[in-house]
């Protein structure tokens, strides 16, 4: 369907700010639910008695939003996106709680991606699987950072819905999204046990090789290089000024998603550009 791009800017605001509170409740209680069943998991395996510590499991639906210092629900008005951050100028109403800025910052990310994917694909099924890709992307980046985690749960599906999508080949052709799949894990894996065999450190994780997979699956092989190219720079950047600035210990490994996500989304938009601008430079 042919829509002006003025109303596309809107569906995309208002559908990604809405979209984007729910992303933010998933990146800050999925991890905590994961953590809550592998340990009854390991409990149940071992046979170890339920030590008094019987707390409901967290869920992404309940309880309903609330401060995280003084556990009050949060009004209606005060659940409206970046209006009511603004409002309360980023503080809780009840207790003055500072209230982190990634809520605005994720919920303004899910405003942009939506709106890019409606600019760029109108209102149609490949506009459908790009949201899906960015929603994706924000909450692996955030939960790594946070957690140091790319949950199977997501990275898995990403992976099988890329290549799915491109059995018609909407994004990359099935052949191209197939190879990127078991190249995106290869390509990490053997960097991760070269890494390994040779200073006896881990360098990244399996996550990161699950993530890797499920861009090729949707960007297809031909833009990996690029990918890592990309993620791997700005993850070097973001290393140094973390140890010049005495914010990273030597030695401490940062996380990896974050930048996977990023170098992800601009390829996805950008790549085919990015490799014609360059196959013509070099053909001077
Ligand atoms: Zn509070």
């Amino acid at each position: 369907m042919d829509l002006p791009s003025n109303i596309l800017t809107l569906l995309g605001v208002m559908l990604g700010l809405t979209l984007g509170s729910f992303l933010n409740v998933v990146i800050m209680r999925f991890p905590s639910q994961l953590y809550f069943q592998w340990q009854k998991e390991c409990r149940d395996y071992l046979d170890i008695e339920n030590q008094g510590d019987i707390r409901k499991s967290p869920n992404i639906i309940f309880p309903r939003s609330h401060c995280f210092s003084c556990k009050a629900n949060l009004s209606f008005v005060q659940n409206i996106p970046i209006l009511s951050f603004v409002a309360l100028r980023g503080r809780c109403a009840h207790c003055a709680a500072i209230i982190s800025p990634q809520y605005p910052v994720v919920e303004t990310l899910g405003a942009i991606a939506t709106t890019i994917a409606l600019l760029n694909f109108g209102l149609t099924f490949p506009a459908a699987g790009a949201m899906i890709f960015s929603y994706c992307l924000i909450v692996l980046g955030f939960i790594d950072l946070r957690e140091k985690l790319l949950p199977d749960e997501i990275t898995l599906p990403l992976l099988w819905l890329g290549l799915i999508i491109n059995i018609e080949g909407t994004f990359a052709s099935l052949e191209a999204s197939v190879i990127g799949a078991i190249f995106g894990y290869l390509i990490l894996w053997s960097l991760f046990w070269t890494f390994k065999l040779v200073t006896g450190k881990e360098g990244m994780g399996y996550g990161d090789f699950k993530f890797l997979a499920a861009l090729g699956a949707w960007l297809g092989w031909q833009m990996l290089p690029l990918v890592l190219l990309m993620a791997s720079s700005m993850a070097l950047f973001a290393g140094v000024i973390g140890i010049i600035s005495k914010r990273l210990d030597r030695g401490e490994t940062i996380a990896f998603g974050p930048y996977l996500a990023i170098a992800g989304y601009l390829v996805f938009y950008l790549g085919q550009n990015a490799i014609e601008v360059y196959l013509r430079l070099s053909n001077f």
